[in-house]
C-alpha cells in the first residue's frame, strides 16, 4: 500500500485542517472534551453540533461520497478517509453518526427515488438529526430477535414496543427504526426499516442517566404510534438485509485513531511539563513504555483505516467485513489502553475531572468512564471477534438459535 497522498489530496487535507482548526475555536465551554457527552448533555453543546453540521453541509462535506444527483461530491474513498482522519484529530462534532454514517447509506442502498429526494438533502445540508432505534431490552447482539411491531393499518403502520440505549434520542428530531411488520415472523424475516419523527403521538422518551446525572442515552416507548406508510424504507419485510449493510457502515469509522493520536500528543506534552520525584515524567521508563505502546497502536490503527479504504476501492466486500470489525475492535481497545495508561501515568491527579489540578482538562477521566461502553456499542467486541473468525479466518459460522 502506498500511503503518499496525491497533490489534490494534500490540498484537500490542508483545507480540512484550516477549517477545523478555525471552527473548533467557536466551541462553547459546555462542549467540554467533546464526544457524545459534549454533543448531547447540554443545549449549548448540541447547538454547536448543529452549527458545525450546517457549516459542513454548505461545503457538501456531509455527503462527500454520495452521487452528485443527491447532493454529493462523489469524492473518492481516500478523500473521505482523509476527512474522517482530520475531523477525528480535532474532535469536531457536526457529523451525525446516525444520519450521515448509517441512515444515509441505508437510503442510498434501499430507498425509493421519492424517499431519496425527500430525506437525503436535509441530511446533506446538516439540518436533520437522527437517533438509532435498533436495540431492545431483550435484543442487542441478537438483534434479529427484536419484538417491537409495526403493523399495517390502511395508510399507516402502527408501532408498539420499546427500544433502549437510544443515544441522543432526547435531542434528535428523527429516528430510523427497525421493527417487525409480520408479527408471526421469526428472526430476520419480517423486519422492516422506517423513518419517523420523534414527536409523533404515543412516543415516550425516558432518560437513562449517568451516575452523575448526565443525559446521553434513553429508553423509547411506542404506544400505538402511527407512521405514514410512505416512511417505510424500501420493501416491507426486507429490512434485515438492508440493516446488515448499514451495520458495516457503523463499524468502518476511521476518525477514532486520529483522535487517540491527538490525546497521546497531549499526554506527551503533559509528561514533559510535569515533574515526579524531581524529574520530568517523560524520563520515567514506565511512562515512556506506555506511551510508545500507544504510539504504535495509533499507527497500526491508521493502517487499518487505510486498509478499509483500499478494500472499498477494490469492492472487496467480504474482506471489508473483516477489516471493519478489526478496526472497531482495535480502536475501542486502544481507547481503553489510552485511558488506563494515562490515568496510571498521572497517578492520583488522573482521577480529577475538574479544577486546576486536573491534568489535560479532565479528558482522561471522561475517556476512562466512557470507553467501557465503546467495546459494547456498534456490536460488542466479542461479536466482532466472531465475525473475524468467520469471515477472516474461515472458521465455521456460529448461529443464534
Ligand atoms: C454506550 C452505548 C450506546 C448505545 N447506543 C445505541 C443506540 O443509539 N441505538 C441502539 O439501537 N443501540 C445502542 N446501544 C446498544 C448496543 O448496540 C447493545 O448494547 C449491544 O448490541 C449489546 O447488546 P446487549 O447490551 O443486549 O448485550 P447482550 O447482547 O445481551 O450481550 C451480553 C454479553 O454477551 C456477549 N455475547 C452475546 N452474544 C454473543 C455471542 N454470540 N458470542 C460471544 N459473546 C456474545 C456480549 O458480547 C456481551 O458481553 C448502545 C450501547 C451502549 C453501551
Amino acid at each position: 500500500m502506498d500511503f503518499k497522498l496525491t497533490e489534490k489530496e494534500e490540498a484537500l487535507k490542508q483545507e480540512f485542517e484550516t477549517f477545523f482548526e478555525t471552527e473548533m475555536k467557536n466551541a462553547p465551554p459546555e462542549f467540554g472534551n467533546g464526544g457524545l457527552e459534549g454533543i448531547y448533555t447540554s443545549d449549548e453543546g448540541f447547538a454547536f453540533h448543529k452549527y458545525m453540521a450546517r457549516k459542513m453541509g454548505e461545503k457538501k462535506w456531509l455527503s462527500l461520497g454520495w452521487p452528485k444527483e443527491y447532493g454529493g461530491l462523489e469524492a473518492t474513498i481516500m478523500e473521505q478517509v482523509i476527512f474522517d482522519d482530520v475531523r477525528g484529530y480535532y474532535g469536531a462534532p457536526g457529523v451525525d453518526g446516525f444520519a450521515v454514517g448509517m441512515f444515509a447509506p441505508t437510503l442510498l442502498a434501499g430507498a425509493t427515488e421519492e424517499q431519496k429526494q425527500r430525506l437525503l438533502p436535509p441530511i446533506a445540508n446538516g439540518e436533520a438529526f437522527y437517533c438509532q432505534g435498533w436495540s431492545e431490552p431483550d435484543a442487542g447482539s441478537d438483534l434479529a430477535s427484536l419484538t417491537t411491531t409495526a403493523i399495517r393499518e390502511g395508510d399507516h403502520y402502527v408501532v408498539n414496543g420499546q427500544k433502549t440505549w437510544t443515544t441522543g434520542g432526547h435531542k434528535a428530531e428523527f429516528m430510523f427504526l427497525l421493527a417487525r411488520t409480520d408479527p408471526d415472523s421469526k428472526r430476520g424475516k419480517g423486519l422492516s426499516v422506517f423513518h419517523l419523527r420523534m414527536d409523533l403521538p404515543g412516543i415516550e422518551i425516558r432518560p437513562l442517566k449517568y451516575m452523575d446525572g448526565k443525559h446521553v442515552y434513553n429508553e423509547v416507548f411506542f404506544k400505538d404510534v402511527r407512521i405514514p406508510a410512505a416512511d417505510l424504507i424500501g420493501v416491507e419485510g426486507e429490512g434485515w438485509n438492508l440493516t446488515r449493510q448499514t451495520m458495516n457502515f457503523e463499524r468502518s469509522g476511521a476518525g477514532g485513531f486520529s483522535g487517540a493520536k491527538r490525546m497521546l500528543e497531549e499526554l506527551i506534552r503533559y509528561t514533559k511539563s510535569t515533574k515526579r520525584d524531581g524529574q520530568p515524567l517523560s524520563k520515567d521508563p514506565n511512562a515512556r513504555r506506555k506511551m510508545v505502546d500507544l504510539f504504535i497502536g495509533s499507527e497500526v490503527g491508521k493502517t487499518l483505516a487505510y486498509k478499509i479504504a483500499d478494500l472499498h476501492r477494490k469492492k472487496d466486500f467480504l474482506s471489508l467485513i473483516t477489516a471493519a470489525s478489526e478496526s472497531k475492535l482495535f480502536s475501542t481497545e486502544l481507547a481503553q489502553r489510552l485511558a488506563n495508561y494515562a490515568t496510571e501515568i498521572m497517578g492520583p491527579y488522573g482521577q480529577l475531572e475538574h479544577g486546576e489540578w486536573s491534568p489535560m482538562g479532565g479528558s482522561m477521566v471522561e475517556l476512562y468512564q466512557f470507553c467501557k461502553g465503546a467495546t459494547i456499542y456498534a456490536g460488542t467486541n466479542e461479536i466482532q471477534r466472531n465475525l473475524i473468525a468467520w469471515t477472516g479466518l474461515g472458521l465455521p459460522r456460529l448461529k443464534f438459535k
